[in-house]
């Protein structure tokens, strides 16, 4: 590393006033420290490669594919995510109920058990008018839509929207669960996106 810390500091992010400059600067060390893990956040391959000798010759289970990742590792990655979330948004009992939908996501405020009851009853809606044994996917599309307009004047246009990833589709469904306090949108657009990597610091 050729420049300062404090040198990446001035060049680099913008920060936001009234940020804790030692805060920041603890962050930025501890992602430097963590580089290559958090370069390669999303890449599921290089996760699946850390497996040490003892995983890798694990003899052939019904349950364990070749492109199984074990807990171990999979543990590692979580615990990096958890602690960048703790730098990003600040101290949180990530792990303390966190399966829990008593709670509103931390980004937009929805209530998720809210969002979840909303599915619910789409998905029993669809269910009622539905079966795969004599229905295609048209079929399929049309109830939806049915449960989606029966149930449009019920719930805040929040929860609706807060609910579009999880909504069910033909042949598939989604668990909804709140990811480490915030709903699955705020995750997927705002939250996640902020993980891994900083590419400012280089
Ligand atoms: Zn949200």
């Amino acid at each position: 590393m050729a420049k300062t810390m404090l040198g990446y500091i001035m060049i680099g992010p913008k920060i936001p006033l009234g940020i804790n400059w030692a805060y920041y600067n603890e962050y930025f060390q501890w992602m430097l420290n963590h580089g290559t893990e958090l370069k390669n956040i999303d890449n599921m391959n290089w996760w699946r490669a850390q497996k040490n000798e003892r995983e890798r010759n694990l003899p052939s289970h019904p349950n364990r594919s070749p492109r199984h990742i074990p807990a171990r590792i999979l543990n590692i990655r979580e615990d990096l995510m958890l602690t960048q979330l703790n730098y990003l948004f600040g101290e949180h009992e990530w792990k303390e109920g966190r399966y829990s939908n008593d709670r509103h996501c931390r980004h937009c405020g929805v209530y998720m058990k809210e969002v979840s009851e909303y599915i619910r009853k789409i998905v029993t809606t669809v269910d009622d008018l539905f079966s795969f044994q004599d229905n295609d996917k048209e079929d399929f599309e049309s109830a939806l839509q049915q449960a989606l307009d029966f149930y449009d004047d019920k719930y805040s246009e929040l929860v609706k929207e807060k609910a579009r990833l999880n909504l069910p589709e033909y042949g598939q469904r989604t668990m909804f669960g709140n990811k480490y306090g915030w709903c699955p949108v705020c995750w997927e657009d705002v939250i996640y996106p902020k993980l891994g990597w900083d590419d400012r610091l280089e």
